[in-house]
């Protein structure tokens, strides 16, 4: 039997991390088996479902390049695909219920008379659960009276008000649609046993389960929608690459079984697999998305690094047509970790006014040598004739030797003069795609407002 995975979101909200982690698992296992993955929008709560929120999710997904092969837009065989668009067949399935005896109305709902037996969860992940859902659920606790009540264990599958409750379509959906792999949040664990009493009860084959650590903050508690990294847009909108984000949650939650953490999707496609799912909760870590994210931009072919950072230049004001911007971004690529960060480093080649730090200027200018150092750099710097590179250092040594200073003394004067700060790319090769007169006519300015 081919493999069939879905991602089931409810649109409820934003696409979260531990959503997009959970499309990915379902992703890269389809892809690796060379299966189907659906897209099912699971939106039968309709106070809370949004249409603004499908399209968040549908954005999300789309940019980390987790594709569907069903789903909303893509149609199937298999469809609609928004549950919201499916109560003819899950009327079809309650009387299936109805005609068995198996529900029954209590105060406007339905009620589904859970089995008084065992019922063992083979999960692929977490092992063997196994619970009797008429004990488990014949007591509750009560909040008010902070005492152990009575209570009724049959599940609710339909409210009072007709809305299909989130087991019961949950579990007709996977039947109807032929899921065979369901790789979701460990919080789903404890509904399992509702959910394989549900398939029993429809004489269906349930499939097979496995679920995935929860990814929290690295203090143990559960990540929220404002803590940082929790929202994919924000990743797109910050400026990392879909496959580093992919890569990374890939490693919230599974791990290789060697050293390695940076992956091509090509490469998880091949590597991934349920028994590398670890049964630990993750913890997510942001600067360890971010390195992997640095990672990815070091290997990214000119290409696709000037693609990626275009439009964090443009609204930077840096025109991604100028011929020194591929060099610019070459620069780049080894000290930024996010597309956002580019800017920072090489804005300054392109700029026509310095902006002068003040921190980084106070690093200087009380040395009593600056004027001497910036007149022997213009100087020595304007005589060099054939502007590259291999001809600026020895001109900033020769430069250094006219004054009877160490070249590293010129370095930070020279850096700051032309660029205005302390921090950015190698000099040199800056200085060289700033070209001869815009830096003599650099180090000129800021020797003038030393004065
Ligand atoms: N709509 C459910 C959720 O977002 C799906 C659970 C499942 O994957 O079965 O948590």
């Amino acid at each position: 039997m081919s493999v069939r995975t879905r991602f089931a979101p409810s649109p409820t909200g934003f696409l979260h991390i531990g959503g997009a982690r959970t499309a990915l698992y379902n992703w890269l296992y389809a892809r690796k088996n060379g299966g189907s993955f659906v897209l099912r929008v699971e939106d039968t709560d309709a106070e809370r479902s949004t249409g603004e929120s499908m399209e968040i999710i549908l954005e999300g997904m789309k940019w980390l390049g987790l594709d569907w092969d069903e789903g909303p837009g893509k149609g199937g065989d298999f469809g609609p695909y928004n549950q919201s668009e499916r109560v003819e067949i899950y009327d079809a399935y309650l009387k299936k219920l109805q005609d068995a005896d198996l529900v029954y109305e209590d105060e406007g709902a339905i009620r589904f008379r859970v089995p008084d037996k065992t019922i063992v969860v083979n999960d692929t992940v977490c092992g063997e659960v196994a619970v009797n859902l008429k004990e488990q659920g014949s007591k509750r606790f009560d909040q008010e009276t902070k005492q152990e009540v009575e209570a009724n264990p049959d599940i609710v599958i339909r409210r009072p008000n007709g809305g299909y409750i989130f087991h019961f379509v949950n579990v007709v959906d996977d039947i109807e649609m032929g899921i065979t792999h369901v790789i979701r949040g460990e919080d789903h664990l404890s509904n399992t046993p509702k959910h394989l009493a549900l398939f029993e009860a429809f004489g269906a084959t349930p499939p097979t389960f496995a679920h995935i650590p929860l990814n929290l903050n690295p203090n143990g508690s559960k990540m929220s929608k404002r803590d940082e990294g929790a929202l994919i847009h924000e990743y797109r909108e910050k400026g990392f690459l879909p496959e580093a984000v992919n890569n990374y949650m890939a490693l919230l939650g599974w791990s290789a079984k060697d050293d390695q953490e940076i992956f091509t999707m090509e490469e998880l496609t091949k590597r991934f697999d349920l028994s590398g799912v670890t049964k630990s909760n993750s913890k997510f870590d942001y600067a360890k998305c971010l390195w992997v994210n640095a990672e990815h931009i070091k290997q990214l072919s000119p290409g696709a690094l000037a693609a990626g950072a275009a439009p964090f230049l443009d609204a930077a004001g840096i025109p991604s047509d100028d011929d020194r911007v591929p060099a610019a971004l070459e620069l780049a690529r080894e000290r930024v970790q996010i597309f956002e960060e580019i800017p920072k480093i090489i804005g300054t080649i392109f700029t026509e006014e310095v902006t002068y730090d003040p921190a980084s200027v106070a690093k200087v200018s009380g040395r009593d040598d600056l004027p001497q150092v910036l007149e022997a750099l213009a100087t020595g710097l304007e005589k060099v004739e054939d502007w590259t590179a291999e001809n600026i250092k020895p001109a900033i040594a020769a430069a250094a030797e006219s004054i009877g200073a160490k070249m590293g003394a010129l370095m930070l004067p020279c850096r700051i003069g032309v660029t205005g700060s302390t921090a950015g790319a190698d000099l040199v090769p800056v200085l060289e795609l700033l070209g001869k007169v815009e830096v003599v006519k650099r180090l000129k300015i800021f020797a003038e407002m030393q004065k």
